[in-house]
């Protein structure tokens, strides 16, 4: 294993990549699913494959396909509907392992991160060790496998890792980058889609080697910098770095459909209080706080809604439920609800250091440890007392949600 020491890359950069992900994660969870050809679908009707386990792509299967039309190609293949809310979560746990490792980390969608090694060479004894690292974790922790790429760039990383899966480690070297690209076809780098691709053929650049032959000004005119960069992918040189800043989603919300014209003020504030302590526990859980609140509820004509600002930021159930309160003191008529929304808007990461002088510690604390008994016990054992008697029925799921990336919710 060579040490840190002897790499003299301007930067290092890791590309991690889970192995089939949601299929992994099927395989994982039900045994039967094990050694076998498993497509994942969205819901059983879902008519296409969003991904499929690494049986099933020995008979050629790939994602996108119609059901159907990969049934043919093995007739076994078992169908299991997606579970995005889930892999989600999963997702999360890993990337939090990776943080870990490197705080210098761009979660690039829900099963691929890179992570910038450059600042924490002394730490680490070789990016090998890194990388089997990893790899250990998320295998005992997850019992998922993954790929690992590494360079000095994310492009070639990226690219590095495609190269041995499932669960491999692949280093490229600065010097080798160009060579090994050389005999590949463009559409293997990231970022060369259709468009791009018919546009290269056109000009006769069909494997990376074919780039050098075309002046970068070609693909910038046509593509702006994204076409340069393009241009000095095909070439193993990548200069964008991490993106790092992982950005605050815009809102934390959670939302629920009442019983059709609910009267019962006693229920309407039950429910709402029930979806500040489902905003606030997940604030919590990712270390964000707020000072500003959507509080809505539907009525028949439509919705009566307010943005509220507390003093300080917040990210405490009964706090946010007294928001709830101030809109329902401001409702003087008699309505039905239909409908009921509580969303933190802009919420940003604590500031724990000031937390330590707040005079709300001894709250915070308390949340911190009824949250890691809900986490330990499953969902919410600990809840305030008048919360007690709900009966738990499916939440409104954000339509916001995207399987390809946290940074869109959380
Ligand atoms: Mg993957």
């Amino acid at each position: 294993m060579i040490e840190f020491t002897k790499y003299n890359w301007s930067k290092i950069i890791m590309h991690v990549d889970m192995n089939a992900f949601f299929a992994s994660i099927e395989q994982r969870d039900f045994i039967y699913l094990r050694n076998k050809p498993v497509a994942i679908t969205n819901g059983l009707k879902g008519s296409c494959i969003i991904t499929c386990s690494y049986e099933a792509r020995a008979f050629g299967i790939k994602t996108g396909m119609r059901f159907i039309d990969a049934k043919k190609l093995c007739p076994k293949l078992i169908r299991r509907s997606s579970r995005p809310n889930h892999y989600a979560k999963i997702s999360a746990e890993i990337m939090k392992v990776l943080k870990n490792i490197s705080p210098d980390i761009e979660i690039f969608s829900v099963d691929e991160a890179f992570l910038d090694l450059t600042r924490y060479q002394k730490i680490y004894f070789s990016p090998f060790h890194v990388a089997y690292l990893i790899k250990h974790i998320i295998y005992n922790q997850f019992g998922l496998t993954c790929s690992i790429g590494i360079s000095d760039n994310k492009s070639t990383a990226k690219f590095a890792s495609k190269l041995k899966k499932p669960n491999g480690i692949t280093l490229i070297k600065p010097q080798d980058a160009e060579k090994i690209l050389s005999n590949y076809p463009v559409t293997e780098l990231c970022g060369v889609a259709k468009g791009v691709k018919e546009f290269l053929k056109y000009h006769g650049v069909l494997k990376c080697k074919d780039m050098k032959k075309i002046p970068i000004s070609i693909l910038g005119n046509r593509f702006g910098n994204i076409g340069k960069k393009i241009w000095m992918m095909a070439q193993g040189k990548d200069i964008d770095s991490l993106n790092l800043i992982s950005k605050s989603p815009k809102s934390i919300g959670h939302g629920k459909v009442t019983k059709p014209n609910t009267q019962d003020d006693y229920e309407i504030r039950y429910i709402l209080y029930r979806m500040s302590e489902k905003v606030a526990a997940r604030m919590r859980s990712h270390n964000y706080e707020s000072n500003k609140f959507f509080i809505g509820i539907k009525i028949q004509t439509g919705w009566i809604s307010d943005y509220f600002k507390t003093k300080t930021y917040i990210n405490n159930g009964k706090n946010i439920f007294d928001l709830c309160i101030s809109l329902l003191n401001t409702i003087k008529i008699k309505y039905g609800v239909f409908q009921v929304q509580v969303t933190a808007v802009n919420p940003k990461a604590c500031n724990t250091q000031k937390d330590l002088f707040d005079d709300v510690i001894h709250q915070r604390i308390l949340d911190s440890t009824i949250d890691k008994l809900n986490e330990k016990f499953g969902r919410l054992v600990v809840i305030p007392a008048r919360l007690n008697t709900y009966q738990e029925s499916p939440d409104v799921i954000s339509p916001s949600w995207r399987p390809s990336g946290h940074r869109k919710s959380l």
